[in-house]
This record gives structure tokens, sequence and C-alpha cells, in this order.
């Protein structure tokens, strides 16, 4: 068979905040489609109205949006195979319902929910397929004129999928190897509803799989179940050959390994599972996203594209250009990924280092105005520059480093008790003094002139150091001394020092 143009879709209905593990599934489908050259669709599955949420479909694009995926057509996208939202494309699905009721593969039932409940209290493990259709009101059962009239009457029914029992169906599954599944066990699923005039899901997105040509369905496991019956229907209409290829991503796990991955144990353990802030239309409930929680967006990509895949080596560190020369299908796990967020927040530190302290400068900013801070931007690229590498989170610089833009006001008692001692004062006064009259105020100026009088004076280097921390951060902590006093400049070192001198004694 000839090569395929790649062609990858992700399918989200839009009944609330996109998953992070859904988020998973359109980064693999994005870097698949550019590997290969190809197109990533975004098509919107709402054909359950009763599960439509206001807001998800707005909410799906802006997520992707910050994370850098980007999608080739598709809702708001455009494309020739629109429209590519279903609710758009009823008289499509209609017209491949009735295909397959003129082919004999699907027939109409009138069976009402009450008669099923019957059936059901009647028929141990109850299910609808060949060894019970022919006892239910089905137009497989009823004259044909019969069946005509309760439709002409305006009955409600549902069209079902005729499966033929007893056969092994084959699943070719790119991570998953082969996958058989005898169709006894199937039911003949629902493929369309008169109430609604809409297809089920499994209609539709067979339906939209052909005609937008998809070549691959890469998704998440929890489909996998409905692999078997996909492929029937595809047989069913004769599209054989351009079946796509399936791929089943491994779930997402609880940090702990065991079960599947739930929004409680974001709350338990303090992380988000929604890329964006969610706010719940019906419930007014917030839900942390990743954006807001200060996570960066190449930091998100990096964690979720190891989340059940990973390059062959112990590479981590990887681009979006790298994760698309090395992303492949075949090296997906089968089994399921740990969803490990402390990775998460190592990522975040990781791509903090290597972004340019402009760029976090940048990121600061709303934190120091929030901290009345307003200083010339190159103070603030500096002070990113010698203290990032403490932090995991932007917003964490204020805490190490809110000291260069605010002078203490008071002294940490411990340091004042183990470093503040008897002569202190005394030498600090004189160390002022010195200061003030460094002509090079560079860092290994101020270094040379400061270490000279030191020795000059046959001072400890130690408690010199030390108390002097102490006059210009309040504390012990901080960076190599001359680098605070070389940015604090020598009229604010000063004016610390003497004020500490004042209050310390
Ligand atoms: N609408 C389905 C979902 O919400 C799509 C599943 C598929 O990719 O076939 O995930």
């Amino acid at each position: 068979m000839a090569e395929r143009k790649v062609r990858v879709r992700f399918a989200p209905s839009p009944t609330g905040a996109l998953h992070i593990g859904g988020v998973r599934t359109a980064l693999y489908n994005y870097l698949f489609a550019r590997q290969h050259g190809g197109d990533l669709i975004f098509r919107i599955e709402d054909t359950d109205s009763n599960r439509f949420v206001p807001g998800a479909e707005e909410y799906i694009l802006e997520s992707f949006k910050w994370l850098g995926i980007h999608f080739d057509e598709g809702v708001s996208f455009g494309g020739g195979h629109g429209p590519y939202r279903q609710s758009e494309r009823r008289e499509i699905y209609k017209k491949y319902v009735q295909v397959l009721l003129e082919n004999g593969k699907a027939y109409i039932a009138f069976d009402t929910p009450e008669e099923l409940d019957a059936k059901r209290a009647e028929i141990a493990n109850f299910q609808y397929d060949a060894s019970t259709r022919g006892m239910m009101r089905n137009s497989l059962t009823m004259p044909k004129e019969e069946v005509d009239a309760l439709i002409a009457e305006g009955k409600q029914y549902v069209v079902r999928f005729k499966i033929e029992p007893n056969e092994d169906v084959h699943v070719n599954d790119l991570i998953r190897g082969e996958v058989i599944i005898n169709s006894s066990i199937l039911d003949d699923k629902v493929l369309y509803k008169s109430a609604d005039e809409l297809p089920t899901y499994h209609l539709a997105n067979i339906v939209d799989d052909h005609l937008m040509e998809v070549s691959h369905v890469i998704r998440g496991e929890e489909w996998l179940p409905s692999a078997p019956l996909h492929v029937l229907l595809y047989r069913a209409f004769g599209w054989e050959d351009t079946m796509p290829e399936f791929a089943h991503l491994p779930l997402l796990l609880k940090p702990e390994g065991n079960g599947k991955l739930s929004k409680r144990d974001g709350d338990r353990l303090g992380f988000p599972v929604f890329p964006l802030e969610w706010h719940d239309p019906k419930s007014g409930d917030v839900s942390s996203g990743y954006r807001e929680s200060g996570y960066l967006p190449e930091a998100v990509i990096n964690f979720l594209a190891l989340l059940g895949w990973n390059p062959g080596n112990d590479q981590e560190v990887m681009s979006m250009d790298e994760l698309i020369k090395l992303f492949d299908l075949h090296r997906c796990s089968k089994s399921g990924a740990k969803f490990d967020y402390k990775k998460g927040i190592w990522f975040n530190h990781q791509y903090i280092q290597q972004k340019p302290d402009e760029e976090i400068a940048e990121l600061f900013l709303p934190v120091l105005k929030e901290h009345g801070v307003d200083v010339p931007f190159e103070k603030v690229v500096t002070v990113v520059g010698m203290m990032k590498d403490r932090v995991s989170f932007v917003k964490e610089l204020w805490d190490v480093c809110s000291f260069f833009f605010v002078a203490p006001t008071e002294y940490d008692e411990k340091t004042v008790k183990k470093r503040w001692k008897e002569d202190s004062a005394k030498c600090m006064t004189e160390l002022a003094e010195v200061i003030v009259g460094i002509e090079d105020f560079s860092i290994e100026g101020q270094e040379k002139v400061v270490m000279d009088w030191i020795a000059e004076k046959g001072y400890h280097t130690g408690n010199i150091m030390n108390a002097f921390r102490l006059t210009l951060v309040g504390e012990g902590k901080g960076p190599h001394m001359f680098d605070i006093s070389w940015v604090l400049g020598k009229e604010e070192t000063v004016a610390r020092m003497k004020r500490a001198v004042e209050v310390l004694k």
C-alpha cells in the first residue's frame, strides 16, 4: 500500500476543563504529526448535548496556545474537511446511518427505557446482541409497514449496529501489538438517536476519521475497549483500506502508582491536573492550573512528554524541536505512567535556569510590583541572574532576594546572637569608611580593598563578613557578599551598614 499522508487528530468532548492526560494525548499527536510532516486536526466531539459545558472549547484552545501546540486544521483553524464541530455535521451522519441501514449492517429499535429495564430484570446479564435482538422491538422482528408507521407517527427510536457474533476482531495497536477480541462480547451499540437527531460518539468518530482522512488514531488507553467496535464499523462501511492505525497511550497513574490519576490526587498533594486555572460554570469551583501555578509551558511539555515515553537513553531535558525529532510511538510503554509531579517541579527549575535572565526578570516584575518595588529593569535582570539557581518557581524569587530591593528594618535574632560580636559595631563603622573610599566599586575592586584592610588590621575574615552580611541582608543568607554590595551600590551599602550599627550597637 502506498504511504499515506500522516493525518492525526485531537478530538476532545467539551465537557469541562481539559485533563492533563488529554494534554499529553494532544502532545503525542502533535509530535507525531510534526515528525512526519503531517497534519494535526482539532475536532470537537459534542454530540452528547447533556454533557456540554460552555467555555470548555475556548479553554482547550487557550491551553494549547499557551503550551505551543499548534493545529493545522480544525475548529477555529479552518481547513478543507470541515465543519470540525460534530454538532454541525448532523446531515453527514444521517446519510451514513442510512447507508448502514440499507446494507443491513444496522437496524432500528423502538424499545423504551422501561422495556429495556424489564428485560434486564428478566434475563441475567442481559445484553442487546445477536442472542437477544430477536425478542426485542426492532426492525428485524417487526414488519416493515409497522416500522414505517411508527416512524411516521413520530415514535422515538435508535439505530443499533448489528454485530455478527463469534468472530475474532483483530486490532493492531502500535503500542500494544495485536489485540484480539471476540465479537460476541460486544453489544449492538446505539449509533444514532432520533430524539436529538444526533449520532453517538462511535458513529461520529468513525465517520469523521474516515472523511477527514485520519491515518493514525493516537488516544488514551480508556478508548481501547471501543477499538474492536471501531474496526467493525470501518468494515461495515467498506472502508477497511483506509482504516487508521491505532495507538492507545498508557494511563496516567497516581503519584504512588496505584490506580488512575484523579483531580483528588492533585488536591490532596497540591499539584494541578489542568493546564490552566478552570472556573467551573456550574459549581463555581475554581481548580488550579499549571500556568497560574507558575510553571513554564516548556517545562510542562517536557514533563508530559516523558510520562509514558522515553528516548531510549537518560536524556531528560528536551526542547519541543528535540522531542519532535526523537519521539517514537514504538517506545511508548504499555504500562501506566506514574504521575511524578515532583519531576514537573524539577523541570520547571531546569527551564528557569535555561531561559535568559531577561525573560525570567520580565515574569518577576509583577511580583515586585505587588510588593511595591519599582527599580530599573537592569537591576532586576542582575538579581535574577544571581539568584535564579535557588528557585523552582519565579514567585519564589521574592523570598530569596527581597533584600536586594528592600533594606532590612529588623535583624534576625538568631543571626545577631551568633554573628554580631562585641566589636562588630566598631568594625562595621570602620568598614563603612573604607567602603566610602573605594574608587573601583566593581566586585573585584571592592574585594581587593576590603581584604587588604582586613589583613592590615589583623581582623578575622569570617567575623567581618558575617557582620557585614547581617547589616546588608538582615539575616545570614544570600549570595557572595561583594555581589550584594555591588548590586546595592556604594551609597545604599554604607547607609545600610550605618543603620545596622545604630540599631544593633
Ligand atoms: N471525544 C473523545 C474524547 O473525549 C475522543 C476519543 C478518541 O480520540 O477517539 O477523548
